[in-house]
């Protein structure tokens, strides 16, 4: 039986990655289950599956999830310091599914221990890649990634010489607006932006892929978790989001990953791999879909993926700089603070005076420097959402 554990087991990931674990119940003992706010279907599933322990990283939740505990086998526990403490409970594999900056911290402690650490929190990878592929490094511990694109350029890498890759490309539905007229998009509102064409996913997320702020993470994640050259990985358009990545090697042949758009597919893959196993997802009919689009990302309606290209050039601590201020920017839009295009100007001006500080390109890369900056970058994007 492998131990699993899954941080951020109450979101979208945490809840298709139970769903493939509660179809093989045999197969897994379910060591820790976290989640935020939603304790009820925490303590649901951490009973169903048999958990060890279930945190909460909200403190003020720890009576309601002892309360709902109580009389089972299954341990409470609340706060920062449970849910580290959780990332050290004996685990095979662990699912990183926590939204946010947040998840980084858990994602170390679960590295520490060696293992596999399945990761879908991106944000890890923006904010500290080098400090968490050189965790991984030291202990052993192996990383697979869970984003869908980036599942996809692994599998196409797969038996390949790193050295042949000529390009990466990740594709991108465009999201909620991509056929929005672009001076229509001052007045988008939290709502419009979370309806996603094609994914089932969490509202934080979703309205990051209507801005490309999620791609232009996605561009990050590429370059911290392949080493890949920021000049080799692309974007493109691609609305029927059923090609997830493609890889274009030396002698001009492309390896594209296709699927339907269904995360258990990527999960599943973290799950079982270096095996492929049967997976409850869609098999695509070609002749019925027909045909497929693509077409070139606007840098003009979206003004994310040019940060990301800044960000990849100073390097160092600025993609954890980056990440913060897109979180706040994040809170303001979704609060109504500002407009949906404000987000990317807001983060724009934080990067502009992030980057010309001291040490930012040179500082060491630690848990700290990452959480300091982190700060830094959402005190300076509160300002800017101020003078809004
Ligand atoms: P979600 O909002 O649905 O779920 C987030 C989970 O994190 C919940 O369990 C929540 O309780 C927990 N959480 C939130 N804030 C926390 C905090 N401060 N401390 C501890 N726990 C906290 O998010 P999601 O869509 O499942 O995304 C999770 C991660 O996976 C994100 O990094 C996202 O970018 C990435 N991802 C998601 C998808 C998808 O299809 N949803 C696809 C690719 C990558
Ligand atoms: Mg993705």
């Amino acid at each position: 039986m492998r131990r699993v554990t899954i941080f951020g087991a109450t979101g979208s990931i945490g809840q298709s990655t139970l769903d493939l674990i509660a179809r093989d119940r045999e197969s897994y003992q379910v060591a820790a289950l976290t989640g935020g706010r939603n304790v009820v279907q925490l303590a649901k599933d951490a009973i169903a599956l048999g958990a060890e322990v279930a945190v909460t990283a909200d403190e003020a939740q720890y009576k309601a999830l002892k309360t709902m505990l109580a009389g089972t086998p299954v341990r409470a526990a609340a706060g920062r310091a449970a849910l580290l403490e959780a990332a050290e409970w004996p685990a095979d594999w662990t699912m990183s599914a926590i939204v946010g900056a947040a998840g980084l911290a858990p994602g170390l402690k679960a590295l520490e221990q060696g293992g596999t650490l399945a990761l879908a929190n991106k944000e890890s990878l923006v904010t500290a890649g080098a400090l968490v592929m050189g965790t991984a490094q030291r202990t052993g511990a192996t990383i697979l990634p869970v984003d869908s694109e980036h599942s996809a350029v692994f599998q196409a890498l797969v038996g390949e010489d790193m050295t042949a890759v000529e390009r990466v490309i990740i594709t991108a539905s465009g999201g909620a607006f991509r056929d929005w007229p672009i001076e229509a998009l001052t007045d988008a509102t939290p709502e419009q932006a979370a309806t996603h064409p094609n994914w089932d996913m969490g509202q934080r997320i979703t309205i990051d892929s209507a801005s490309m702020f999620n791609k232009a993470l996605e561009l990050i994640e590429t370059r911290e978790f392949f080493g890949i050259a920021p000049e080799k990985i692309e974007t493109i358009v691609h609305p029927e989001s059923l090609i997830h990545a493609l890889v274009g090697f030396e002698d001009g042949a492309m390896m594209a990953h296709v699927g339907a758009p269904d995360m258990r597919h990527a999960i599943g893959y973290a799950l079982h791999w270096p095996e492929r196993r049967k997976l409850p997802v869609e098999r695509l009919d070609l002749t019925r879909i027909g045909t497929l689009n693509f077409r070139p990302a606007d840098t003009e309606r979206y003004p994310a993926l040019g940060l990301a290209a800044q960000v990849m050039e100073t390097g160092g601590l600025a993609g954890a700089a980056f990440n913060a201020a897109k979180e706040r920017a994040l809170d303001a839009f979704i609060a109504r603070d500002i407009g949906f295009t404000q987000m990317a100007e807001v983060v724009g001006r934080v990067i502009d005076k992030m980057s010309s500080r001291e040490g930012l390109q040179n500082a060491e890369m630690t848990l700290d420097t990452v959480e300091d900056v982190d700060r830094a970058a959402r005190i300076l994007a509160a300002e800017e959402i101020n003078k809004i």
